[in-house]
């Protein structure tokens, strides 16, 4: 693989969350970065869906985002008759925070059922968000997801160099942003991924970069960042990223 055949990946932003959102899409299709593009909301999936009909580059999330799950409140039946259309799923996942905890129970529930109907289904790639809840989510994908068609990519994983290696035993994959690189922990969580899962993102606009919030080709400093951590060339971190997308994702690597 060259340098003309590698390309950044940011494979967890909410492109539907920036002010000039429609011009996000624009610039993405523009500079070939390979984006997913999560939804916090089933609601949000039509209208994204259609801003990435003309970016073959720009793969869309149907997702129910654990901070928006309010009690007593459900969006699995919109979820659930998207479904057959999403080949990626996301953002979905558990919140154990300060902010959220009031409504773990009702996030357990949905996002195993989310996971079941994704069994039923098949073949989907998820993006998993796991705030202050990795052993819960571990279990959950364990029980749910391991052994099944369906691939887990841990966005913005939290946890312990273990539960890494746990996550990895359980076939899931981890989107690294700049944030995550930051702490004096890196080194050792990072050994304890292997590089053969490791993908990047930005979760813009959720992170900051330059004074604002991130944005997809702002992931060119995580992947220098990782690189480093990884004591590896530039170009053979982004040869490594490329390949692990297309395993991933099924398609060919060269
Ligand atoms: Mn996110």
């Amino acid at each position: 693989m060259s340098e003309n055949d590698t390309f950044l990946i940011d494979y967890h932003c909410h492109l539907d969350l920036y002010p000039d959102y429609q011009k996000q899409y624009e610039q993405c299709s523009q500079n070939k970065i390979a984006v997913l593009s999560v939804t916090t909301t089933p609601r949000a999936w039509a209208r994204n869906k259609e801003l990435a009909a003309n970016c073959p580059n720009v793969r869309v999330g149907l997702g129910i985002h654990p901070q928006i799950i309010e009690n007593g409140k459900t969006e699995l039946p919109l979820f659930e008759k998207l479904l057959p259309d999403a080949k990626y799923i996301g953002e979905i996942g558990l919140d154990a925070g300060p902010h959220h905890y009031k409504t773990y129970p009702q996030q357990r529930e949905t996002f195993e059922k989310i996971l079941r109907l994704c069994n039923c289904a098949g073949h989907k790639i998820l993006t998993v968000h796991s705030v202050r809840a990795m052993p819960d989510t571990l279990r959950t994908i364990e029980a749910h997801v391991a052994g099944t068609t369906n691939k887990v990519v841990l966005h913005w994983f939290s946890g312990t160099p273990g539960e890494a290696k746990k996550a990895a035993q359980l076939g899931c994959y981890f989107s690294i942003n700049i944030a995550m690189l930051n702490r004096p922990t890196t080194p050792a969580l990072i050994a304890s991924i292997p590089p053969t899962r490791l993908l990047t993102e930005t979760d813009g606009p959720f992170t900051m970069a330059h004074g604002r919030p991130a944005l997809p080709s702002d992931v060119s400093s995580t992947v220098e960042a990782l690189a480093a951590a990884l004591k590896m060339n530039l170009q053979a971190t982004k040869h490594l990223l490329c390949t692990n997308l297309a395993k991933l994702e099924g398609t060919k690597a060269k």
